[in-house]
């Protein structure tokens, strides 16, 4: 049996995403981890409702034995075994991200030897996590791109603090995976901005609809409030800005505190931040492409993108990476600006 890998889970940004990540590794490479520290640089450290999920539902499609799997624990040791394609279902039981636990499976599962069925329940578009409109539109079209068919179907939105959505992801697996570099974003063909409102006035999302529109001097018929079905309710205002070759989410979530507007000028700044830049990919997708291309370069494809300056989240992935995978990570600062260019391939 391969040595078990021990990850500090204090390291870099010190949250859940190592966690993901190493659980997401560990699948796919069939080597054994113990991580310590989790989510030690965070208010409440251990792993939460969500971060739970994740892990149980790496159990259940790796047969993994695992010890020390209880809500809070700061560690626990996880040995996978092959990994089994099928029909699964996983509900967090909170407003936790339904699609931060998709993020963990699928890339053992778009390896796997079988197409899978996996639904998941909790919130859909939550803050400080990928909301589904960003996985459709942003995540999912680059990774087929790299050779898995993954379609997904939304049932219900979920929102904090109710939650209560769900979808479900079918992946149709490929052996090998693609190149992909992403170092030109191409023309912007279409701009627009979609506030979505559930069990709540929807003069909430005009208000940032219309916020967004003034600060970015976009056209009224760029904007549009939509009143969702959800459990609870909830709000968020995201941007969609699709160019050629890639297509970029940004979102802000309504919440108790911050008026719409202030909600609303969050996503303005990053959007203003990324219309202004030459990046291909934004901050949050560079860091959950690392992984998938990552896996590309250790079957000795790869793959490179230009993005903003790096994040802690994907400074730490890159550590994470590397950990597991025999991989050259690279990254050329771009003269004049604060831009890089990201590089994955084998190590040789
Ligand atoms: P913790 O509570 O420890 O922070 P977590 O597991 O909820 O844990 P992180 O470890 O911070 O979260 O990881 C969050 C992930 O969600 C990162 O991959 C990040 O890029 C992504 N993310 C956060 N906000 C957005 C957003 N607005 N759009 C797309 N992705 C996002």
């Amino acid at each position: 049996m391969s040595p078990v890998i021990t990850i500090d889970g204090s390291q870099g940004e010190g949250g859940g995403q190592i966690v993901r990540s190493s659980l997401a590794l560990s699948m796919v490479t069939g080597q054994p981890i113990q991580i310590d520290n989790i989510r030690a640089g965070r208010k409440k450290p251990g792993l939460k409702r969500q971060h739970l999920t994740a892990l149980q539902a790496a159990v259940a499609i790796s047969n993994a034995e695992v010890e020390g799997v209880e809500p809070g624990t700061s560690q626990f040791s996880f040995t996978p075994q092959a990994v089994q394609p099928g029909e699964y279902y996983f509900s967090v039981g909170t407003a936790g991200s339904a699609t931060l636990v998709l993020q963990t499976i699928l890339p053992a599962l778009m390896l796997a030897d079988a197409p899978s069925t996996v639904t998941i329940e909790g919130g859909t578009h939550n803050q400080w996590a990928p909301p589904y409109d960003f996985l459709e539109r942003a995540y999912l079209p680059l990774l087929k791109r790299v050779g898995p068919e993954v379609e997904l179907t939304l049932h219900r939105r979920g929102f904090f603090p109710a939650g209560g959505g769900k979808f479900t992801a079918y992946i149709k697996p490929c052996g090998k995976l693609k190149q992909l570099d992403l170092l030109q974003r191409g023309t912007l063909k279409k701009k627009t901005v979609e506030a979505l409102v559930a069990k709540l006035p929807p003069k909430i999302g005009n208000r940032e609809v219309q916020t967004i529109l003034r600060h970015l001097r976009w056209p009224e018929s760029q904007g549009r409030v939509r009143e969702v079905d959800s459990i609870g309710p909830g709000n968020i205002v995201q941007i969609f800005l699709e160019f050629a070759n890639v297509c970029e989410v940004i979102s802000a979530c309504g919440r108790q505190g911050p008026p719409a507007e202030a909600v609303a000028k969050e996503a303005v700044v990053e959007a203003r931040e990324f219309l202004d830049s030459s990046a291909v990919v934004g901050q949050h997708l560079a860091d959950q492409l690392l992984l998938i291309l990552g896996l590309s370069a250790a079957q000795g494809n790869g793959g490179a993108f230009r993005t903003l300056p790096l994040t802690q989240h994907s400074l730490t992935h890159i550590d994470v990476l590397k950990t597991f995978l025999d991989l050259d990570i690279t990254i050329e600062k771009i003269k004049e600006s604060n831009e890089v260019i990201v590089r994955l391939s084998k190590s040789l």
